[in-house]
């Protein structure tokens, strides 16, 4: 057994096609599809690691339900892209438009619906005696999926890849959500051209919140950095450039943001310095709050191991998780770049041990055993 519960082999598996999946389980595979029972396959997020997956459980025969809430991801949002392989420079709209369009290039094997998860969990979980053995299907643990939406709908999957993504962190203090899209924002390469000749404080001393310092300079007249920590955490050469901006008026650091104050739009932040308690406020007509992202994986938080931050725990050889049958890829999981190529594989590998691990649950589940005969 592995650290996650499943079982390794050092010998890869031959990777069959889906018709042997089929063959030797006790439901025809295209029966269930097409009286809507059963998936091979359920993908959880219509980003680079979901829509990866699906084209290849596609191209693998495997019929595949998509369901995201959009497509595209999070870097939706960016203007000017330059390090997806391939384009030198591409917009998050015509990298959403692109990766939908390939999804929907397998209307045969590919059903796509947009909502939202809010939950998955086992169901008709059958003993096995005969352990697969390379993809993680453990004696005892067979088990299909069912995968609930918002709007109220179920589906039923033999397996579940859940490439859900991250959403951004928010401060939770008061005013933050009053003034949402009313001077507080989350995504600088967005929003920073509406704060034009305004005082804007951006909270977050990393990477993000260098790069919103830098979006912001060319529209607004004084910018703030704010800092949790004692020190600044992002790229030093970055902050070494932003120093040299006049615009820059102040960097502070040990900042405990309390409220954001306004009337219809922002007019200022609240703060504390967490060292003296000092209490100040910063007339400000714009906070971007830039403390990072939060993985979306409540909806199996009851069924896979999940870390500290909320990221779904995967074996990075496989891309399993502690539940056999799910499989996890992208900024969701605990991989620690988050970057789109890198989803692009994670998603890769999650759709490759998906079908290799059917290809062993069929070898491994007598037909009679099965629930859906
Ligand atoms: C502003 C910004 C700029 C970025 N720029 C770059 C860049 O230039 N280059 C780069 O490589 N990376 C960049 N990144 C990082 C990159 O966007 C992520 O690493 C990548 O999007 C992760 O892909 P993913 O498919 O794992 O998840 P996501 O892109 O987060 O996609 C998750 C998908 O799941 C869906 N979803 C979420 N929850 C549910 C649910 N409950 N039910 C159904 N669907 C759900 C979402 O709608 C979405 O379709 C940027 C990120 C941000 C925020």
């Amino acid at each position: 057994m592995d650290s996650q519960g499943g079982q390794t082999s050092p010998v890869q598996p031959d990777i069959g096609s889906s018709s042997e999946i089929a063959s030797s389980s006790s439901t025809p595979r295209n029966d269930a599809v097409e009286s809507g029972i059963l998936y091979d396959v359920i993908v959880i997020g219509g980003g680079p690691a979901g829509v990866a997956a699906a084209v290849y459980t596609a191209r693998k025969q495997l019929k595949t339900l998509v369901i995201a809430d959009s497509f595209g991801g999070q870097s939706l949002v960016s203007d000017d892209i330059q390090n997806w392989i391939g384009d030198t420079h591409i917009s998050g709209t015509d990298l959403a438009k692109k990766l939908e369009e390939h999804v929907r290039a397998y209307p045969d094997m590919v059903d796509i619906k947009t909502e939202k998860v809010t939950s998955v969990k086992s169901v008709a979980c059958v003993s096995s005696s005969t352990p697969g053995v390379s993809a993680g299907v453990s004696a005892g643990r067979l088990c299909d999926f069912e995968v609930k939406t918002e709007a109220g709908n179920t589906y039923k999957g033999r397996t579940v890849i859940v490439a859900s993504g991250a959403r951004r962190r928010k401060l939770g203090i008061p005013g933050e959500d009053q003034y949402g899209g009313k001077g507080v924002a989350y995504c600088s390469t967005c929003d920073a051209p509406l704060f034009k000749d305004k005082k804007v404080a951006v909270i977050g001393g990393g990477n993000a919140g260098l790069e919103a310092v830098q979006d912001l300079f060319q529209y607004a007249s004084e910018v703030y950095l704010l800092e949790h920590g004692d020190a600044i955490r992002g790229d030093a050469k970055t902050f070494e450039e932003i120093k040299k901006n006049a615009k820059l008026k102040e960097v502070i650091l040990n900042v405990d943001p309390l409220e954001v104050l306004g009337e219809t739009l922002v007019t200022g932040l609240k703060f504390k310095n967490s060292k003296t308690g000092e209490e100040k406020t910063l007339e400000v007509g714009g906070v971007f709050i830039e403390i990072g992202s939060v993985p979306n994986s409540e909806m199996v938080k009851d069924l896979v191991q999940i870390d500290e931050y909320g990221q779904i725990i995967v074996n990075f050889q496989h891309a399993r998780t502690s539940h056999p049958g799910v499989f996890a890829a992208g900024d969701v999981t605990n991989d620690p770049y988050k970057q789109n190529n890198i989803s692009v594989g994670d998603g890769v590998r999650a759709a490759l041990a998906a079908h290799a691990y059917l290809l062993d649950r069929a070898k491994a589940s007598p037909a009679e055993e099965r629930p859906h005969a």
